[in-house]
């Protein structure tokens, strides 16, 4: 039985006073178990922040980004055992702004990937088609493109330890979601292309959804029998809204 994981992605929001208050609300909000981990990502600057003030709590914490290397002259990056360091346990990899805006190619992401198993935390590798792909009947070749970069690099052992979030580049930040039954035939895809190698691995593997995540549709997202949770993006500013999506998984 997989546990269900809901991970906030603050992107590139919040200050040290509403990171305080919405942490606050989130840990009373959080005190009756939800029956879901729960997950957040802040921008890299607010890393200890956040760290400190989630000490002895049950919500984790993540990273947005990390560099493949260990250390090293790669000025404004930040290295998987910096991570550790400040107390991140995840790290968000491959996220489809990164990939289209700072031009990640699926070989450094699957780098990246390797690093941040090397230096014992679990990555959150992304994928997902863009409208265009979809319209174009790509879905499955794109989102086995990307999942099979990181299969042939690490291998799919490295994937006992990972966690993967579909996000159709077409639903993140538009207020378009997939429906339930589209989310999860791609879910169902990536959980067969990981049992081709490993049964083991891909019962075990969370596959969180990602792309518009509301109070309102994810109920019915988590209802299906491979979404594992999901990955929320602006719904996860607002102390109520994300309260409600972590709620939603076990109801
Ligand atoms: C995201 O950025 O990972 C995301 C899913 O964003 P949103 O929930 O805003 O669509």
């Amino acid at each position: 039985m997989r546990k269900g994981l809901v991970a906030a992605n603050w992107k590139m929001h919040g200050q040290r006073q509403s990171n305080a208050d919405l942490l606050d609300a989130l840990t009373t909000g959080l005190k009756e178990s939800p029956g879901v981990e729960v997950l957040v990502c802040p921008p890299s600057v607010y890393l200890d922040q956040v760290s400190t003030r989630l000490e002895n709590n049950k919500i984790m914490l993540g990273a947005q980004n990390v560099h493949s290397q260990e250390s090293g002259a790669f000025t404004g990056e930040l290295s998987a055992p910096m991570l550790r360091d400040v107390g991140c346990e995840f790290v968000i990899i491959g996220h489809s702004e990164r990939r289209e805006l700072f031009g990640e190619s699926d070989s450094f992401i699957a780098e990246k990937f390797s690093a941040v198993q090397e230096a014992g935390l679990v990555p959150i590798l992304c994928i997902g088609e863009t409208q265009q792909q979809r319209e174009a009947g790509e879905t499955e070749v794109t989102v086995l493109r990307q999942l099979d970069a990181v299969l042939e690099h690490a291998g799919v052992e490295e994937f006992k330890n990972a966690v993967i979030a579909y996000e159709p580049v077409w639903a993140i930040g538009t207020g378009l979601t997939a429906t339930p039954e589209q989310a999860q035939e791609v879910h169902a895809l990536i959980r067969g292309r990981l049992a081709e190698q490993s049964e083991e691995v891909a019962q075990k593997i969370r596959i969180l959804y990602g792309g518009s995540v509301k109070g309102a549709n994810a109920a019915e997202l988590f209802a299906q029998t491979d979404i594992d949770g999901g990955l929320v993006g602006g719904a996860s500013l607002v102390a109520e809204d994300f309260l409600k999506i972590c709620t939603s998984y076990n109801s």
